[in-house]
């Protein structure tokens, strides 16, 4: 059974967070560990998903995986966090919906701040005391988005320590055999706040291991994005040697060393035609999209800006100057 942890804070209201906790050989209720000599078995994974409450994909993953794992776990725990915005999933929006904050842009959040925050806060308070080994949250991109896999920067860290907790986020994101995309470069990361979304926070306060996982479109729950998603958890908890088996490549991997940044912007207002597909590869100045008139007049052609490949396109048909028109993977190095 589900088990709902509450926080009550000064106000009275309690945010609420719904937990399913996996063990070898089932489902059993498995307290935080708050010091006690009682913990579970290590390792400790947390699989979350929705905090944008519009993104789907990580419901159904718990959820798959909340029956899967009763019969396949041989080792360690896994909490699953089916949704961290619920009122996001029932209102279908990406942001809290009282207050139209990005949750994920709050953590650790607040113990007597705004209701965002104190929903934010009790999700970290919870998600804390089980002293994860690793956080893979679940997010959704785009229709006809490649899946992948998002590493942070650990901007918090210096030197070695840096180096070898990155190093670990790697190994990680590589077990799930999908791409994997290092975030913004430094100044930017920061600057977007990154380092306050769940896997930023983890990164950086806990100095854990935290990997995103972006794959379908939003919405709806895609089946094709949760299995994927699944099998990619599957790879990252086998190599943790908590399942049976190896990891393996997803068909759409494209191996090599990857970041994601905006891609190049539209400079004439029109229709967007993609001309490539998120995972062609592409060498700069190659052509990824036309933006024409509704007559059929090629007004421009969006060429690559860099080598690498196109993550996403952008998810309207009609563009004005100054838009990026895809989320794009530039070759690192
Ligand atoms: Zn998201």
């Amino acid at each position: 059974m589900p088990r709902s942890v509450s926080h009550v804070d000064q106000s009275g209201r309690a945010p609420e967070v719904t937990v399913i906790s996996i063990v070898p050989a089932g489902r059993r209720k498995v307290p935080p560990r708050h010091g006690s000599a009682l913990g579970p078995r290590e390792p400790v994974v947390v699989v979350a998903g929705n905090v944008h409450g519009d993104e789907c994909t990580g419901v159904g993953v718990c959820l798959r995986l909340a029956e899967e794992l009763e019969h396949t776990l041989t080792a360690g725990t896994v909490h699953l966090y089916p949704s961290l915005n619920p009122e996001g999933l029932e209102r279908r929006t990406r942001r809290h919906p009282d207050e139209d904050v990005d949750l994920n842009r709050l953590f650790p959040g607040e113990l007597h701040g705004s209701p965002a925050e104190r929903l934010v806060y009790a999700v970290w308070y919870d998600i804390s005391a089980r002293r994860p080994d690793l956080v893979i949250d679940v997010h959704a991109d785009a229709p006809g988005a490649i899946p992948y896999v998002l590493v942070d920067r650990a901007v918090a860290l210096r030197g070695q320590e840096r180096a070898r907790l990155e190093a670990e986020c790697h190994r990680l994101a590589n077990a799930s055999g999908l791409t994997v995309l290092q975030e913004y470069p430094d100044e930017r990361y920061s600057r977007y706040r990154l380092d306050r979304s769940l896997t930023g926070a983890v990164l950086n306060r806990m100095q854990v291991p935290a990997l995103t996982i972006e794959a379908g479109p939003r919405l709806v729950m895609d089946g094709p994005a949760t299995h994927t998603v699944v099998h990619a958890v599957r790879g990252v908890l086998a190599s943790l040697n908590m399942l049976a088996g190896a990891p393996t490549p997803h068909s759409t991997q494209l191996p090599g060393a990857w970041r994601r940044d905006s891609g190049p912007r539209a400079g004439a207002a029109g229709v967007l035609i993609a001309m490539v597909a998120p995972g062609d590869a592409l060498k700069r100045g190659e052509v990824l999209a036309e933006v024409r008139s509704l007559g059929g007049a090629v007004l421009e052609r969006v060429r690559a800006e860099g080598d690498g490949f196109v993550v996403s396109f952008v998810e309207r048909a009609h563009v004005v100057s100054g838009v990026p028109v895809c989320t794009f993977g530039f070759a690192v190095g």
